[in-house]
């Protein structure tokens, strides 16, 4: 039997990364600009807010009036254009999105006034700021508001749309195919029969890449079969820039996809890391065409997207963000038998902001990830993490 080499996860990923290549840039309607990443800064063609805008619902006057009677002389609906100039103990009802009128800067809101006389009112009770969203105060015209690089969100979405920014330009999505392997296989919407499972980690998979804004393309169920699965996988590296394998890339008889993909001249860039759950990983790839073997058993092949498949992908959208992680410390010991290996943990995250390690049976224990807020990262070396310790969680 080949003798794998282990590298540690950080050299896996590290080597992973050196080959994602963005995928040139398109436009993209705003309605579908969501999870893009931008491939152009964005400039505002206007100031925010575009005039002083009243916050409230109320009296434009001047501050120095407000302890007198307030004659109203006129109405100011948002999107309408004021007439009169406020003097001296003069006001305008305004509608919050209105324009102040010239000569007033202050605004009393509608709650603390009372009628005092015909057209008449009076500030009962003074605000501690004037109610007023001033011109510019957020953006001003040709400020840089969005930055290239950034992964379009739906606060993004509002700026975007607020500078007339209806056709972004934005990092091309790699195209993804999903596949699992495996005799023992059926779709989910059938009853196993004796010794067969139902293939979840396909849906999974497409779940994770959809999460990510991908729209992956799914193969269907490749059996255990060598000239099977080489077809699959040839056309499949012809179509696709991202495939993802599931099953079959360990060392049993009939994990048939190392040795497939050798006959199709992909080159094996990782296989195997010091890494549970996944160890068994894979990553080849044969003229910008990319495939990643992940291993079979759900939580193995959960785990390898959110880590390493995720990071290459999101390289490949163009997105320059790192993983985000939380430091947070642990609400009990955690104790491991062995330490040679990094090893995620699924936990949960208390209100007091602890973090607390799952009951977890092992790597075909996916049903433990419905509960997890999170995956620690016991790193290589490391037996114990006490009580208080600070732990490193990654969040789902
Ligand atoms: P393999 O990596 O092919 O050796 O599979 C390892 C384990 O994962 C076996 O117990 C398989 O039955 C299980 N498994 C493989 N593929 C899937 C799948 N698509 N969905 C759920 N479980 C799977
Ligand atoms: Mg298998």
């Amino acid at each position: 039997m080949e003798t794998k080499t282990m590298i540690s996860f950080d050299e896996g990923l590290k080597k992973i990364l050196e080959f994602a290549i963005p995928q040139g840039t398109e436009r993209a309607n705003l309605s579908h600009a969501l999870n893009r990443t931008l491939a152009e800064d964005v400039f505002s063609d206007i100031s925010m807010p575009p005039f002083n805008k009243s916050a409230m619902d109320g009296y434009a006057c001047r501050k120095s009036d407000i302890k007198n009677a307030l004659q109203v002389i006129e109405e100011i609906q948002a999107g309408s254009i004021p007439i009169k100039i406020i003097g001296e103990n003069q006001c305008a009802r305004i509608m919050t999105g209105a324009m102040v009128p010239e000569g007033a800067d202050w605004v009393i809101m509608k709650e603390h006034i009372e009628e005092v006389g015909p057209n008449q009112v009076l500030c009962v009770r003074e605000s501690l700021s004037s109610n007023i969203c001033y011109l510019g105060e957020d953006v001003k015209a040709g400020d840089m508001v969005i930055r290239k690089g950034d992964v379009i969100s739906p606060a993004h979405i509002a700026i975007l749309a607020s500078v007339g920014c209806v056709n972004p330009l934005v990092c091309n999505l790699p195209t993804v195919a999903i596949f699992s392997t495996g005799d023992e296989l059926v779709e989910p919407g059938e009853i196993p029969g004796m010794s067969k499972i139902r293939n979840s980690n396909s849906y999974q998979l497409m779940a994770q890449a959809q999460q990510m804004g991908i729209s992956p393309e799914y193969l269907g169920i490749v059996p255990d079969h060598e000239i099977l699965l080489k077809e699959v996988l040839k056309s499949a590296l012809e179509k696709y820039d991202v495939i993802l394998i599931s099953g079959g890339v360990s060392v049993g008889d009939f994990d048939f996809v190392p040795k497939i993909l050798k006959q199709l001249d992909v080159n094996i860039r990782v296989h195997g890391m010091d890494v549970k759950p996944g160890k068994h990983l894979l990553f080849g790839e044969q003229g910008g065409h990319f495939v990643f073997g992940l291993p079979g058993n759900p939580v193995s092949s959960f785990v390898q997207f959110e880590v390493l498949v995720k990071p290459f992908v999101r390289a490949m959208m163009g997105k320059t963000t790192d993983d985000t992680f939380l430091y947070l410390p642990l609400e009990v010991d955690y104790i491991r038998k062995k330490n040679d290996q990094l090893f995620f943990v699924p936990v949960t995250l208390t209100a007091n902001g602890t973090v607390v390690p799952m009951e977890y049976h092992g790597s075909a224990h996916i049903h433990a990830y419905t509960m997890a807020h999170g995956i620690m990262e016991i790193p290589q070396g490391v037996l114990t993490i006490s009580k208080g310790d600070i732990a490193c969680v990654r969040p789902l």
